[in-house]
């Protein structure tokens, strides 16, 4: 179990899943296998297969353990859920909250869940199936999501020409935390209770945030998919498919970069393969990954 320690707060990876599903050139529009080669060392086998050019990407959450509370941030794809569009993602059943229990958290003792954004991986544990009814998986928790994202995919979900939403996550994943009033609808950088604050760092998605942990004069900040690979450290112009708009997203993430080199904090995001966490040192024009 990946753990750290942030101050007085206690980190812990809880794993959803961690493996090989998307192939890396197509991944990364930028990809070069001869700007790649000098990485192998360090990349296999927990970050790419050079065998099948596929990335190894983790799906995870982070619980966070502080002051006699309990926070997740961003919640995977979820268990049941239909994702025709990804086969890999679809109709999970995974053992993501006996895992969780094991950590030391039971889905009633969470108080706060925060979500980076409200794609698809990020947002699927927000609800559980209950008797055919998507219910809140976390019953005692507030939920605090980007209002741009979810203004965002809001107008999407009722669009009959454009929704669903996020694959059917919007309504699936994300409405019934709404209807149960369970939502923090966070507008633009916010402080979240005594130790968290919330940044935009938008890109990936309109709404998408960079959350920041500070205890102790420690940090670690949770970047979802402002990077979702460590190559992208070294080539932190290389977008996603996913990132909806490649020119913010890369400003966001050279932002980030330049601020846990600038800080020392840890980072945190929500895709990177094991050892999942890195400090990040500058180095030259760019910067490197330094895996604990
Ligand atoms: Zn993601």
């Amino acid at each position: 179990m990946t753990t750290a320690t942030i101050g007085a707060a206690k980190i812990t990876r809880i794993e959803e899943t961690y493996g090989f599903f998307f192939e890396a050139r197509k991944f990364f529009a930028g990809w070069r296998d001869e700007l790649v080669a000098e990485h192998l060392s360090w990349m296999v086998p927990n970050h790419y297969d050079p065998a099948t050019g596929y990335l190894k990407l983790s799906i995870h959450s982070w619980l966070i353990e502080i002051g006699g509370k309990k926070i997740l941030i961003d919640t995977c794809i979820g268990n049941h859920k239909s994702r025709a569009a990804r086969p890999f993602w679809n109709q999970l059943d995974t053992p993501y909250l006996s895992r969780l229990a094991a950590a030391g958290a039971r889905p009633e003792e969470i108080d706060m869940v925060m979500c980076t954004h409200l794609h698809v991986d990020h947002v699927g544990w927000n609800t559980r199936l209950d008797n055919g009814r998507w219910v809140p998986t976390f019953p005692n928790a507030r939920y605090v999501f980007s209002k741009i994202d979810y203004d965002y995919f809001l107008a999407i979900e009722r669009d009959p020409k454009k929704g669903p939403a996020i694959m059917g996550a919007f309504g699936d994943s994300v409405l019934p935390v709404v209807e149960a009033g369970l939502a923090q609808i966070v507008d633009g950088a916010a402080a979240i209770e005594e130790h968290f604050k919330i940044e935009p760092a938008p890109g990936h998605t309109p709404g998408h945030v960079l959350i920041k942990l500070a205890s102790q004069n420690a940090q670690a900040f949770f970047s979802g998919d402002i990077i979702h690979h460590a190559i992208q450290v070294y080539h932190p112009t290389w977008n996603s498919f996913a990132c909806l708009d490649p020119t913010t997203a890369a400003r966001s993430r050279l932002k980030l970069l330049e601020d846990c080199a600038g800080s020392g904090a840890l980072l945190a995001p929500t895709h990177f393969g094991a050892p999942h966490l890195c400090h990040i040192d500058a180095k030259g024009e760019g910067f490197i990954p330094r895996f604990r």
